[in-house]
């Protein structure tokens, strides 16, 4: 026997990639999904059109929505992916800023790989500049309160540039920090941000309150209801056939008479008791008997049926009311409050507005649109802003944009470089540099001389003019709090923590297996070259 034969631990057809050649592969496809985002970054970022396997386009240039709709299949990518699906869902916003550093990141680790420095030096440095980062941009933040509108606008102003709605910005951060203000929160589910294609984005609208997806139920209800009060149940009003008597058989016409009149006193007893709750709206979560509509309509009482779970529960935090899950056990203590309660058709479709509502601690945005892409667009640059200025009020702290932040950050962590030495010295400057990728960005879609504009964007922080940043539009250097470009702290903390631990994780793996059963391509299936994918 020869004794060099090799012994297979892994099934026939599996692939295999080691060593640095499984680096290699995987920071280029981590680094290639990061530039296919980039050029969307900042108020000049340039649109993407997706068009899915059914022919359905989209319009965006949210890094969020991009990597959503296309597909990717190489598992490294795949983790860039989850970078914008983690930034989406901890801040909302700033997904193209955690992406496109991370890409950076694991281009400056490659260089660094390049020069023989071992992962894991490259990762403990990554990790000390991460963590001073974060206490970097802790300091260098500013304080502020919900009661700051003007920052809170301003940073509602920001999240929206580039996404398709400059005309009606003003407007638009108006009614997101109203609505932030009003629910006095924290909690996104408690503004509702809903989209109607039709008129124009000035007709958005704050509703103290909520719009349903829903009509009125029947046709003699008043689809107007002033001074609203409010019942909300999870039960239907229906007779269900176990509850009548399966058994009796009818023989003549008598007894027909007999069950329908027993099914028709069960209803109006069902009716007689939500209307003696004191309401003149009700709202179900099931379905409602078309005679019990016919009583409900008869004393006065409007009503919608099957209204969804997560409605019933903002009903509830708008109008506090109670859901009550038996009509048996509905009272008046249950009943919630709105100033007006109507059925408007907006856009050929029936809504119901639930409006003025006193102190609602869940309100709706309506946000309109002339096409179907303006109103898309608008809606995501609506979630941003809405979700901007909470994480702002949450944390109580803004910093300025237009890469100002990241030049500042970059400057003290070489400061701090300085002082560690060593090996690591070179992967916290290299994540110094990393961060750069961010006003060098914005520099670039100026059209200007983006080194010439990075250079001298250095000097003026040294200089101590810490604020200052690219003026996108103008292609000059400015002081962006002064322009009023402000962000949550929070974007930004977060994008340093997602970049620093996927960039981690993806300079930790020297070993890919791809079996062969995966969705990968099949053993020795395609030639290089013609389309098959390598891991
Ligand atoms: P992200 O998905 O990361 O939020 P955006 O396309 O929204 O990407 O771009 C955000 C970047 O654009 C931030 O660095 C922000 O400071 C910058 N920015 C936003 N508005 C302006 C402006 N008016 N001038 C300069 N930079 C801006
Ligand atoms: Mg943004």
């Amino acid at each position: 026997m020869n004794g060099t034969q090799p012994i297979f631990i892994l099934p026939e057809g599996t692939l295999r990639t080691t060593g640095r050649d499984a680096q290699t592969k995987n920071i280029a496809a981590a680094k290639e999904v990061a530039d296919n985002v980039r050029t969307t970054l900042g108020p000049k970022g340039m649109d993407k059109m997706l068009v899915d396997s059914i022919g359905d386009v989209t319009i965006t240039n949210d890094g969020a929505t991009i990597l959503n709709e296309i597909e990717i299949v190489h598992p490294a990518a795949k983790m860039i992916v989850e970078v914008a699906k983690t930034q989406d869902d901890e801040v909302g916003d700033g997904t193209t800023t955690a992406v496109v550093v991370t890409g950076e990141l694991l281009k400056k680790s490659e260089q660094l790989l390049e020069q023989n420095i071992h992962p894991t030096m490259i990762i403990r440095g990554f990790r000390q500049a991460k963590i001073k980062a974060l206490e970097i941009l802790q300091k260098i933040s500013e304080d502020i309160t919900i009661d700051d509108t003007d920052t809170l606008e301003k940073i509602a102003m920001t999240a929206m540039t580039g996404k398709g709605s400059e005309a009606a910005k003003d407007s638009l951060a108006k009614l997101a920090v109203q609505a932030v203000k009003t629910v006095g929160g924290r909690n996104r589910d408690d503004i509702k941000i809903e989209k109607k294609q039709g008129g124009s984005m000035d007709d958005t609208e704050l509703i103290k309150g909520i719009v349903i997806d829903k009509e009125i139920v029947h046709a003699n209800m008043s689809k107007s209801v002033k001074n609203a009060k409010i019942a909300l149940l999870d039960a239907a009003m229906e007779v269900k056939e176990t509850e009548t008597n399966a058994e009796i058989r009818i023989t003549d016409p008598t007894q027909l008479q007999a069950f329908i009149e027993q099914e028709s006193r069960m209803l109006k007893d069902m009716v007689k008791k939500v209307v003696d709750s004191g309401c003149n709206v009700l709202f179900c979560q099931k379905g409602i008997d078309d005679l019990a509509q016919h009583y409900l309509a008869k004393q006065g009482v409007s009503a919608a049926r099957r209204v969804k779970k997560s409605d019933m529960e903002k009903l509830a935090k708008a109008t506090g009311a109670n859901v009550v899950s038996s009509i048996e056990e509905l009272s008046k203590t249950d009943i919630g409050e709105a100033g007006l309660v109507e059925e408007v058709k907006i856009a050929g479709e029936e809504m119901i507005f639930v409006r003025e509502c006193k102190d609602p601690k869940s309100v709706s945005i309506l946000v309109r649109g002339g096409t179907e892409h303006v109103v898309d667009e608008a809606k995501r640059a609506m979630d941003d802003a809405v979700l901007g200025v909470m994480s702002a009020a949450e944390i109580g702290k803004v910093v300025s944009g237009g890469g100002s932040i990241e030049i500042e950050l970059s400057r003290k962590l070489r400061e701090y470089a300085e002082t560690v030495g060593g090996r690591e010295q070179l992967a916290i400057n290299a994540f110094a540099e990393a961060v750069e990728i961010i006003p060098r960005t914005l520099a670039e879609s100026t059209g200007k001389d983006a080194i010439d504009l990075l250079v001298n964007l250095r000097s003026q922080h040294e200089k101590g003019n810490t604020n200052y940043g690219v003026d996108v539009i103008k292609g000059e250097l400015t002081d962006m709090k002064k322009a009023g470009v402000v962000e949550p702290l929070k974007i930004k903390t977060q994008a340093i923590k997602s970049a620093s631990e996927a960039s981690e994780m993806i300079l930790r793996i020297d070993d890919v297996i791809t079996s062969k059963t995966s969705s990968g391509p099949p053993a020795g299936g395609m030639p290089p070259g013609m389309g098959g994918m390598e891991y």
